[in-house]
C-alpha cells in the first residue's frame, strides 16, 4: 500500500488584514487625496482587486517634500539621537507586534509565499529598525567624524520584490541619521508601505518625518527632479537607475543606486552536494526568483555536473507551487502580468538560442500569474538567458573545469551584486571570493540577509551600500556617502 504524501491545504487566514477600499497619500502625518487619477492594486495570485490607491502628481510630491523639509528643520534634525532612537525602537516593536498582519498583506499584494513573508521579510524588517535604532545615538562612533550631520530630505524609490524590506533598508538608516524622507513604493505593491504609514502614526512619529507617495514611474521622476531633495536612494532596474543618474548629474544631490544582478552560484567538485542543491534552490526559487541577488547562473564543475543536475531536478520536483497564503507553498505567483511576459519571452529566447529547457511536472492555477520552476542546460555565455536578468524562477546552468575558468565566467557580466561559492576548502573560498567582482559573496550558503552586513553592487549593479555601519554613510555628510 502506498503512502499518500500530498499535503492538505493549510491556508493562513486573511481576516487579520483590514483592507480598505481605497488609500490616500501619507503626507505630513495624515492620509490625503492625490491629484492623480488613482490606480488599482491586485492580488497577482487571483487578479482580484485589493484596493484603489491614490496617485501622486508633481504637486503632491511637492507637498510631501515641503512637509519633510519642515519636519527636518524644525524637529527631526534637532532631536538628540537618543530620542530618535526611541521612535525607531517603537516602530520596530510595532512591526513585530503586527507581524502577522504585515506578512499576510505583503503576500496578498506581492504574491510571495506566506512562509517567506512571515519567516524572512517581516523579521528582517523589524531587525533593520532595531539595528539602526541602536546607531542613532552612536553616530559619532561610526567612523564618520565626531559629530556627523544628516543630509536633509531623502527621496526614496523602491521596487516590488521585497516591498516592506526595501522600505526598511531605506527608511531605518535615513531616520537614524536625522534625515526625513519621502518614499515611493512600487505601483504593484503599495499596500504594506501604507500600513507602515499607519504604524508611524501609531508610534507618534512627528508629522512629516516619513511621507509615502504612491504612483508609478512619473511620480518617481517628479520626486527625483524635485529641487529640494538632498539625496536620492533608488532600488530597481539598471535602466531606470541610469536614467536617474543622468537626471541628477550636475546637481548637488547625493545618490545611492541598488540595481540589477546576474549572480553566479559556483559549485566545485568537493562541495557537499545535497547542501549545495538546497542553496541553489534557495538561490533562484526563493521569492519566485524576483531577487536582485538571485543565483541565476549556476556554474558547476564539469566532473560533478550530471550528478548535481540529477539531484537538483529531483529536488525541484518536490517544490509546491500555488496559493501564496498556503503555509506549505514554496513558489508563489509572479508579481505582475508584465513580469510574467518578460520571463516567458526570455525563456523562449533561451530555447530558440539552443539551450535545453526543463521544468518538473507542475500544474499552474488558471487565474493569476504563474511560471513553473525552470532549468536551462547547455547554456553558453553568449546566450541572453546567461547575460540578462530574467528576474523569475529560471536557472541557467553552465559548466567549468578549473577555478580560474569559474572566476572568469562568473565575472563575465555587466553586473556585480552577489555570488556564491560551494566547496569544502577554506582556502579556495577565500581565493575565489577575493577574485569575484561582486558586492556580496556567500560561501556554502545563499541569500542570507542581516542588517549588520553591508549590501550593494559593483559595475552596473549600482553604487553605495545599504546595511551595516557602511549603510550610515549613505545618509551622512561624508565623502563616502554615495555620489
Ligand atoms: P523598476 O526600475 O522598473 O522600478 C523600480 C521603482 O522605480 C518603482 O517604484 C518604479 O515605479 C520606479 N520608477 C520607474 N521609472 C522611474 C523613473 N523614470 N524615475 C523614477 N522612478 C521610476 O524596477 P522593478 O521592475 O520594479 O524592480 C526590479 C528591478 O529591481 C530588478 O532589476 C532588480 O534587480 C532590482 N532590484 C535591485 C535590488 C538591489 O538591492 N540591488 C533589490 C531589489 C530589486
Amino acid at each position: 500500500m502506498g503512502i499518500d504524501l500530498t499535503y492538505a491545504p493549510a491556508p493562513e487566514s486573511r481576516s487579520i488584514v483590514d483592507l480598505k477600499a481605497s488609500y490616500g497619500l501619507f503626507i505630513d502625518g495624515a492620509f490625503v487625496d492625490g491629484h492623480g487619477s488613482g490606480f488599482k492594486t491586485i492580488s497577482p495570485a487571483t487578479e482580484e482587486v485589493l484596493a484603489e490607491v491614490a496617485e501622486a502628481d508633481a504637486a503632491d510630491v511637492d507637498a510631501a517634500v515641503k512637509a519633510a523639509r519642515r519636519a527636518y528643520s524644525r524637529v527631526w534634525s534637532r532631536m538628540p539621537g537618543s530620542e530618535r532612537a526611541k521612535y525607531l525602537y517603537r516602530i520596530a516593536r510595532i512591526i513585530q507586534e503586527r507581524g502577522r498582519e504585515l506578512a499576510v498583506l505583503e503576500t496578498l499584494d506581492n504574491g510571495k509565499p506566506i512562509k517567506e513573508s512571515r519567516d524572512v521579510d517581516i523579521p528582517v524588517v523589524a531587525a533593520h529598525f532595531f539595528y539602526y535604532a541602536g546607531w542613532a545615538d552612536k553616530l559619532g562612533h561610526a567612523g564618520y567624524g565626531e559629530d556627523p550631520q544628516p543630509l536633509g530630505v531623502a527621496g526614496q524609490i523602491i521596487p516590488w520584490n521585497f516591498p516592506l524590506l526595501m522600505l526598511a533598508w531605506k527608511i531605518a538608516p535615513a531616520l537614524a541619521c536625522g534625515n526625513t524622507v519621502v518614499l515611493k513604493p512600487a505601483e504593484t505593491t503599495p499596500l504594506t508601505a501604507l500600513l507602515f504609514a499607519e504604524i508611524c502614526q501609531q508610534a507618534d512619529l512627528p508629522p512629516g518625518v516619513v511621507n509615502i507617495v504612491t504612483g508609478a514611474g512619473e511620480t518617481g521622476e517628479a520626486l527625483v527632479a524635485h529641487p529640494d531633495i538632498d539625496k536620492v536612494a533608488f532600488t530597481g532596474s539598471t535602466a531606470v537607475g541610469k536614467a536617474i543618474a543622468r537626471s541628477i548629474a550636475g546637481t548637488d544631490k547625493k545618490a545611492t543606486l541598488e540595481l540589477g544582478g546576474k549572480a553566479a552560484n559556483i559549485v566545485f567538485d568537493d562541495a557537499p552536494l545535497d547542501q549545495a542543491v538546497e542553496g541553489i534552490v534557495n538561490g533562484i526559487f526563493f521569492n519566485q526568483g524576483h531577487v536582485c541577488c538571485a543565483g541565476s547562473r549556476l556554474l558547476v564543475q564539469e566532473s560533478i555536473a550530471d550528478d548535481l543536475l540529477e539531484r537538483l531536478k529531483r529536488r525541484m520536483s518536490t517544490l509546491r507551487l500555488g496559493d501564496p497564503l498556503d503555509k506549505n507553498t514554496d513558489i508563489g505567483a509572479i508579481n505582475s502580468a508584465e513580469q510574467l511576459a518578460r520571463i516567458r519571452e526570455l525563456s523562449e529566447i533561451g530555447e530558440s538560442e539552443g539551450a535545453e529547457r526543463w521544468s518538473p511536472a507542475c500544474e499552474l492555477p488558471s487565474q493569476g500569474f504563474w511560471f513553473p520552476p525552470t532549468l536551462f542546460t547547455g547554456v553558453t555565455q553568449a546566450h541572453r538567458i546567461a547575460r540578462e536578468e530574467v528576474f523569475g524562477p529560471v536557472l541557467s546552468v553552465l559548466t567549468f573545469r578549473t577555478p580560474s575558468e569559474a572566476i572568469e565566467k562568473a565575472n563575465n557580466t555587466p553586473y556585480g551584486l552577489s555570488a556564491g561559492v560551494w566547496t569544502e576548502k577554506g582556502s579556495r573560498i577565500l581565493h575565489v571570493a577575493g577574485a569575484l567582482k561582486a558586492g556580496v559573496v556567500w560561501a556554502n550558503t545563499f541569500n542570507k540577509f542581516d542588517p549588520t552586513s553591508p549590501f550593494g553592487g559593483f559595475k552596473e549593479s549600482g553604487y553605495g551600500r545599504e546595511g551595516g555601519r557602511q549603510g550610515l554613510a549613505a545618509y551622512l555628510k561624508t565623502e563616502q556617502g554615495g555620489r
